[in-house]
């Protein structure tokens, strides 16, 4: 009887101990389950760039790495296994490579042979069109000290080929992009006395100028060439854009801005740029254009109105406004949150999705207590029709609607530039390799 007594509540102890954690493991599972078939079937479970490479038969299914990631939905732990569940959002910090228990997991690009949306490049860079190099972002690799190293590295490799040039109708090289590869890129040329041309569709910074006012950014010391290191751990995005400023007045860099190049070609051994504005020939050319792309549209009469934008950078510049922002992302709900939060506004988000299923919890929360307190308008299942000069024409569920606008915020994605680069002869991953 004492006996049975005590293996009672030796069985009773192990239960209160383990069966909480087998819910909470199976709960959590059945989570990871779930938000890895919605971003598959939304197309967004396959990586943009770099992802974590997980060693199956080393992982141990702790979660460091879940914990680790910033970006948070990047990875999961399915059946007791890491698992990439959002590819597209891994922004390349390595966190959860660091905080591997087991080194079960490395962050990187693969076999790029086998991936068609990455450029196929030498060890220093050059594209498979000789002559064209790619630093950065399009390349494959996301983070601003990768993108600083690369702009450098490239722009030493032209040095070391470059001859006399005596020429100065003939750049020794145009670099595409001034953000922090481009601008990496212009200031190793100065080092080594080249005659360069840093062409921008927008302005100095790049994809730093688009991040929401005041966002904390995350760095790993660096070396901007002639200038000196990045050295902290988190900068706001003021501050970084202070420092391309200050080194763009410092060192007179040679950028025209607002300038789109069009397309390169090779002709008699040189390259010829075309922009928005003029042609120009260089000996070699840097593609630093990152991987953004240009933002994916709508297509909809009156979307041409400059009251329709493809970012919101300060929610604030915006009260007593009827704003309409379209998409399910997490920068549309960021937009969308943002802009309820501001006095007067009112704000309705259309979303062709049943529900924000792709959206970080935060965001999932903090929309859900919007709509509940009746600051933001929800339509799902709808589709833009038409925007007007002061309103816009939706087909919802129930049929077509007007509402009032003043301003429409469109974030559903971008186009990476890979056309551009295929006219330009890149190989990428998976296709056969040209004859130079
Ligand atoms: C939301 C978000 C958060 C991030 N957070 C971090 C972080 O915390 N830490 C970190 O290290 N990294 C972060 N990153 C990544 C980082 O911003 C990029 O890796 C980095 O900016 C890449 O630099 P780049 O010079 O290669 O390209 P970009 O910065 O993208 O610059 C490319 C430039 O090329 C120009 N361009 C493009 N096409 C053309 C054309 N046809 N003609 C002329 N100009 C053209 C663009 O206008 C742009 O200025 C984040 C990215 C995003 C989107």
């Amino acid at each position: 009887m004492e006996t049975l007594l005590i293996w009672g509540l030796v069985v009773l102890l192990v239960g209160a101990i383990f069966i909480p954690y087998l819910i909470k493991f199976r709960k959590s599972r059945q989570v990871f389950v779930q938000r890895k078939e919605e971003a598959r079937a939304m197309g967004i479970d396959r990586p943009r760039a770099q992802y974590p490479m997980v060693d199956r038969s080393q992982c141990i299914g702790c979660g460091a790495c879940v914990e680790a990631c910033p970006e948070h939905d990047v990875l999961g732990v399915v059946w007791g296994v890491a698992e990439v569940i959002n590819g597209e959002r891994c922004v390349g910090h390595g966190l959860c490579e660091k905080a591997c228990p087991v080194g079960a997991l490395k962050v990187g690009l693969g076999d790029i042979k086998t991936r068609p949306d990455i450029p196929i490049l030498s060890p220093v860079n050059e594209t498979t069109v000789a002559g064209i190099f790619i630093a950065g972002e399009l390349g494959g690799l996301s983070l601003i000290r990768n993108a600083i190293s690369q702009g450098h590295m490239v722009v030493d490799e032209i040095a070391r080929r470059s001859h006399k040039n005596t020429k100065s109708d003939l750049f020794d090289l145009v670099i595409v992009g001034a953000g922090p590869a481009g601008i990496s890129a212009a200031l190793t040329a100065i080092q080594h006395k080249l005659n360069y041309l840093v062409l921008d569709e927008r302005e100095v910074g790049g994809t730093i100028l688009q991040y929401p006012r005041r966002k904390l950014v995350m760095t790993q010391p660096v070396e901007i060439p002639l200038y000196g290191w990045l050295k902290q751990d988190e900068y706001s995005k003021e501050a970084l854009v202070e420092t391309w400023r200050e080194i763009t007045a410092r060192f007179q860099l040679r950028v025209n801005s607002g300038e789109r190049v069009d397309s390169v070609c090779k002709i008699n051994g040189h390259f010829d740029i075309r922009t928005s504005r003029a042609a120009y020939s260089a000996r070699h050319v840097v593609l630093a254009m990152g991987r953004r792309g240009t933002p994916r549209k709508l297509e909809v009469p009156g979307e041409e109105q400059p009251k329709v934008m493809y970012s919101l950078i300060d929610a604030q510049s915006y009260t007593q406004q009827h704003m309409l922002v379209v998409g399910g992302g997490d920068s549309a709900v960021e937009a969308a949150v943002g802009l309820a939060r501001q006095s007067g506004n009112v704000v309705c988000i259309s979303y062709r999705k049943s529900s924000f299923f792709r959206v970080k919890k935060k965001n999932e929360d903090a929309i859900t207590t919007l709509i509940a307190a009746g600051k933001l308008t929800a339509l799902f299942d709808s589709q833009v029709l038409q925007i007007k000069p002061k309103s816009v024409v939706i087909q919802c569920k129930d049929g077509p609607r007007e509402i009032p606008n003043d301003y429409v915020i469109v974030q559903v994605g971008g186009i990476p530039p890979h056309d551009m680069l295929k006219q330009m002869g890149i190989t990428f991953g998976g296709e056969m390799q040209p004859i130079r």
